[in-house]
């Protein structure tokens, strides 16, 4: 019989889970309380920068890295394959990743070394950021990029061509424990029936279950972005102590990011976008006195040390979390939703869920 699953969010996490679960033959279900693919107050999806690429991978676990580098790997074919089904066009990008000192070499070329990634020392200004001509830096070629309201968009019309039902403008209200989950119902008072639940609620997801017996450890960190169009753009991702530029291809560049820890506050502000844009012109000179022309927030799901929990409820039967993945769920997201996928379905997973479970 056909499984029917509801879930709650419609991030990417949860798009992303929803196209495993259609391939595995289920009836999928979406409920998302504002628009899946649009730029509302604070859902990190679209807000984020698209970097394909933990940052400084050396400072995370095996755990976080595994899913990273299933994911990186699988980036290339699914948005060729979402262009290909869909005429959406993610902007998948192979665009590179110049990181700039002051970082660990050693750990960064060891690192590279152990997970196959081509790192070659080099000088910045070999790669048109004339400003710091002196600087050595490591460029990593193979880093690559997605524009995530593209992507999104793509996999907003992939899951509706293949019949998955999306309940947006509609919120589900908090769970209160129980022993098996049969029902959700909705803040206007619908019951939503399924077979099994997957909590892909970004930020929220504590909030959603905190009167449940998970031990979640997500809050909220915010994260604002500056977007200019500069006349000549940088060619590469760059990236300095914690602060990145990402050149798109149609010529704008995206300079960020903060890592706040304000509740769920998503406005943006102006004493962040001064930081931001004295750091971007540190790299950038030309870029003072050009106009910021978009500034935006995101709320990330944080978790200590970047860890998802991808797993079954301890003591719910019949839901299943894939939340938390704090910096990197852009990055994550093909990987976590294959394997919350085989839980959930009774295969054996490609990565062992152990780190990932919930207690
Ligand atoms: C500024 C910034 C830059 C970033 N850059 C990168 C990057 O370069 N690379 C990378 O890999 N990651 C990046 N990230 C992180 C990445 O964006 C997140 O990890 C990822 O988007 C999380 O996805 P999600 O689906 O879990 O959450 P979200 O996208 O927030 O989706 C959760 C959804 O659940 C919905 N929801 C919540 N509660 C309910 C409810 N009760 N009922 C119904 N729906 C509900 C929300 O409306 C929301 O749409 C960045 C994030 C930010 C903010």
């Amino acid at each position: 019989m056909t499984k029917k699953v509801v879930i709650v969010g419609g991030g990417i996490v949860g798009c992303m889970t929803a196209m495993e679960l259609v391939k595995r033959g289920c009836q999928v279900t979406i409920v998302e309380r504002n628009q899946i693919a649009s730029q509302t107050s604070g859902e990190s999806s679209w807000a984020g920068g698209g970097i394909i690429f933990p940052l400084l991978p050396w400072l995370y676990s095996n755990a976080v890295n595994l899913l990273t580098n299933q994911a990186a790997n699988a980036y290339r074919e699914l948005s060729q394959r979402l262009l290909y089904e869909t005429g959406v066009d993610s902007h998948f990008d192979q665009s590179g990743f110049l990181l700039l000192p002051a970082f660990d070499l050693t750990a960064a070329e060891t690192w590279c070394a152990n997970n196959q990634l081509a790192a070659l020392p080099v000088k910045a200004s070999a790669f048109a950021v004339q400003s710091l001509s002196g600087e050595d830096a490591l460029w990593l070629p193979s880093v690559c990029q997605i524009r995530p309201p593209y992507f999104m968009q793509a996999m907003r019309r992939w899951l509706v061509q293949n019949k998955v039902t999306m309940l947006e403008n509609t919120e589900l209200v908090p769970l209160q424990q129980t022993a098996v989950l049969n029902t959700w119902n909705t803040l206007t008072g619908d019951t939503l029936t399924a077979d099994q639940f997957v909590v892909t609620s970004g930020a929220w997801s504590f909030e959603l279950l905190k009167q449940t017996s998970a031990q979640l450890n997500i809050k909220p960190m915010r994260g604002q972005i500056l977007l200019y169009k500069p006349q000549k753009n940088l060619e590469q991702i760059v990236y300095r102590e914690g602060f990145y530029m990402i050149p798109r291809r149609d010529g704008y560049l995206l300079a960020g990011s903060t890592l706040e820890d304000v509740g769920f506050e998503a406005a943006v502000t102006r004493e962040v976008r001064d930081e931001i844009s004295a750091k971007a012109q540190a790299i950038m000179p030309e870029l003072k006195g050009m106009p910021i022309i978009k500034h935006w927030s995101g709320l990330r799901p944080g978790t200590p040390e970047n860890l998802p929990t991808i797993s079954a409820h301890p003591s719910i039967e019949n839901l299943y979390l894939n939340t938390g993945h704090f910096r990197y769920g852009l990055t994550m997201a093909p990987a976590s939703a294959k394997l919350i996928a085989a839980l959930m379905l009774g295969e054996k997973p490609e990565l062992d869920a152990s780190p990932y479970a919930c207690r």
